[in-house]
């Protein structure tokens, strides 16, 4: 008996009441849809002293030096890849957050901060291509981050991320990966590598070097052939380099400054350029 799958294409829709023009599939995230039921006007309010007080010129000057030209728009991933839909445009994004919230002066209730929270959170990747494009310069990034700290504040945050930067602040790395389980898995990627070039070697802790190369945690974790690969590169290359091990400090992805944790996010780079600092080498090499 052949089986019929039936497989539905209608989603259930998210309207904004405050941006008409703002729809959205429906897509239940607790880190948003039960954080945002915890705030108060006050809290809201304070959140947005605490990030937009002494920067409401810069972004104030930014808005009304853009000529809306749209060059940004057309750099924006996000806008190109959603049929140029005018509510994706860096500039759009800019208005329905930061510039909503200080045109209210911070006084906005629980639903527009959701808004605001899956505009800046979902829908841009902070990754400064509308400001090089701007003819002016203009931070459209500087601006997103700025939101995303206030959202971060409130603890109003998607829970991928969240749950990503607890991991941060408990292990230092993304992956919750021990630290006996990395110094296993180097010494294990240099057995398996010496397959190819018998006398691999991967450094560890090594004072003097040329360079010192932090990995991205997903490598040692689900990647790990990558360790062996980019050793063999190094060492064929007559680089001298080392990995570190002698603390937590060793994973560069930093994923707690992509909510604006500023705290979690500096003790991760301080610990990373002292650990440099410490085995004396020249240069960092970073994945991504
Ligand atoms: S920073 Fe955001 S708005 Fe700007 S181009 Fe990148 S994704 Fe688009
Ligand atoms: S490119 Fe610059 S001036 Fe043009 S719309 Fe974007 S932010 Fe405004």
């Amino acid at each position: 008996m052949a089986i019929k799958l039936e497989i539905s294409e209608e989603k259930e829709v998210y309207r904004s009441s405050y941006f008409p023009e703002y729809v959205r599939p429906k897509i239940y995230d607790p880190g948003l849809d039960e954080t945002i039921k915890r705030l108060t006007p006050e809290k809201i309010e304070k959140a947005y002293q605490a990030v937009f007080g002494k920067e409401t010129a810069r972004i104030k000057a930014i808005v009304e030096t853009c000529i809306h030209c749209g060059l940004c728009a057309e750099a924006c991933q996000w806008y190109l890849s959603n049929d140029r839909d005018p509510t994706y445009a860096p500039v759009a994004k800019v208005k329905m957050t930061a510039w909503e919230l200080m045109k209210r002066k911070g006084k906005v209730d629980a639903g527009l901060v959701y808004d605001i929270a899956r505009i800046v959170f979902t829908e841009c990747n902070i990754c400064h291509r509308c400001s090089l494009y701007c003819p002016f310069g203009l931070d459209i990034t500087f601006i997103i981050g700025l939101v995303r700290r206030f959202c971060f504040l409130l603890g109003v945050v998607p829970q991928r991320m969240f749950d990503q930067n607890q991991t941060f602040m408990a292990t230092a790395n993304q992956v919750w990966m021990s630290q006996s389980d990395y110094i296993d898995t180097l010494f294990w990627r240099e057995e398996e590598g010496m397959y190819e070039l018998k006398n691999l070697r991967i450094p560890m802790d090594k004072e003097g070097v040329e360079v010192v190369w932090f990995p991205l945690a997903a490598e040692p974790k689900t990647g790990p052939y990558h360790i062996d690969r980019i050793a063999k590169i190094f060492q064929v290359a007559g680089v001298d380099w080392t990995m570190v091990t002698m603390n937590d400090y060793w994973d560069s992805s930093n994923m707690p400054m992509f909510i604006r944790d500023f705290f979690t996010m500096q003790r991760i780079v301080k610990g990373l350029y002292e650990n440099a600092a410490r085995l004396r080498a020249k240069k960092l090499v970073l994945t991504e």
